[in-house]
């Protein structure tokens, strides 16, 4: 299928490893050219020389600093002459029960998963159903969470009328780095209460992206597409 993505200018933040990398080598497989952005150079680098295109840009960017991220914006610009899709996906966590939870673990989370995706906030925003369901544990990222898809509705609203379309994808347990560090048997026990009982892989929430950003999501705004296995409707 083509999706007309051919030549289109993208920013993946977050995109050194992980959803972000498959997102942007997805991208940059429909013909578009691909900024890829996270706060590490000498990884983006890699992920540069493993996709092996010349519709790459790498920059080295924390996605919390408004000034530096809009700088590189500017820069894009003045380069591939457009920015067409932002795909906000840079995101951490900082787990632990409430009790537990220190003011650094709430501010570090809430900032970058939620204020760094405002600085940029364009096309498709990565949540977490975390943020519908919640996790003990998880406080903040799924408050996090939660923000990213109200701020996902309340931007269609407002940016609609320039044709600016906001969606979010929340992906359930995705096997990355962020989710390699969770226990053996939580693992085990969210496969079990998935109906499709595996863990989902970065190109399967890549599909969906790349599918979000084309024109053939032309009518749709606003909206939150779980892709989790089926687990939020059990
Ligand atoms: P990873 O931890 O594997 O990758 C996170 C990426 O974000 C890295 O490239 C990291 O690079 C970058 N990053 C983190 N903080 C910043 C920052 N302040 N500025 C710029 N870049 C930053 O995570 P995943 O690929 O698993 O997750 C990607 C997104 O998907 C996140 O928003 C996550 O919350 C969401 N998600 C993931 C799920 C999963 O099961 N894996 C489930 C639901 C949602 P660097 O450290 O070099 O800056």
């Amino acid at each position: 299928m083509d999706l007309k993505l051919n030549n289109k200018v993208a920013i993946v933040t977050g995109s050194s490893r992980g959803i972000g990398k498959s997102i942007a080598e997805k991208l940059v497989h429909q013909g578009c050219k691909v900024v890829i952005l996270s706060r590490k150079i000498k990884e983006l680098n890699k992920v540069k020389e493993q996709i092996n295109s010349d519709n790459i840009l790498c920059y080295a960017c924390n996605t919390t600093n408004q000034s530096e991220f809009k700088e590189i914006v500017q820069e894009v610009y003045d380069k591939w002459g457009s920015v067409d899709i932002l795909i906000n996906n840079a995101g951490i966590t900082r787990d632990k029960l409430l009790l537990r939870l220190n003011e650094d673990d709430w501010d570090k989370v809430i900032n970058v998963n939620l204020k760094g995706y405002y600085n940029t906030i364009k096309i498709v925003n990565i949540s977490s159903v975390i943020g519908q369901i919640g996790n003990s544990g998880q406080s903040n990222y799924a408050a996090s969470k939660a923000g990213v898809e109200g701020m996902t509705r309340a931007l269609a609203v407002e940016l609609g009328v320039k044709n600016i379309n906001i969606n979010c994808v929340a992906p359930g347990y995705i096997q990355t780095e962020m989710t390699e560090k969770l226990d053996k048997n939580i693992i085990d026990d969210m496969k079990n209460n998935t109906p499709l009982k595996k863990l989902g892989l970065s190109v399967d929430v890549a599909n969906l992206v790349c599918f979000l950003s084309s024109e053939l999501s032309s009518y749709i705004t606003g909206q939150v597409i779980n892709i989790d296995g089926g687990m939020t409707i059990k």
